[in-house]
């Protein structure tokens, strides 16, 4: 099992937690945030540079930890440099919210492909 700080995971992400707004993970995020380069500046202190180019600096102490467009527009929801800062600090839930969506890419992948080679076969006999 996972150990954060010697703390087991259960005991931080409880299986029955229902996300809300504010601890909701977007996948589509998620996603990006993989992408994003981060220059750690301080404890839980990031430089995330945007697909734009742009940099955000996302400070996850702070009550609103990044000040970017989709921080601003969608209150409440964790923009994409903040989960990367999240990632950054190795955050328990963010880590495994990953993990899952490596596993539902691999299922869609044989899934793909054991559709394609169906078809394939199908093809042969006709
Ligand atoms: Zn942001």
């Amino acid at each position: 099992m996972w150990q954060t700080r010697g703390l087991p995971v259960d005991a931080i992400v409880p299986a029955n937690e229902k996300p809300t707004r504010a601890t909701a993970i977007c996948p589509r995020r998620l996603r990006k945030a993989a992408r994003l380069i981060a220059d750690r500046m301080g404890p839980g202190q990031y430089a995330v540079r945007g697909d734009s180019g742009k940099v955000y600096y996302v400070d996850l102490s702070q009550e609103i930890p990044c000040m970017c467009p989709d921080s601003e527009f969608n209150a409440g929801l964790t923009c994409k440099h903040r989960l990367r800062a999240m990632m950054g600090e190795g955050d328990v839930r963010i880590l495994q919210a990953l993990g899952d969506m490596m596993l539902r890419d691999q299922q869609h992948l044989r899934d793909y492909t054991r559709a394609t080679r169906h078809l394939r076969r199908a093809a042969q006999r006709s």
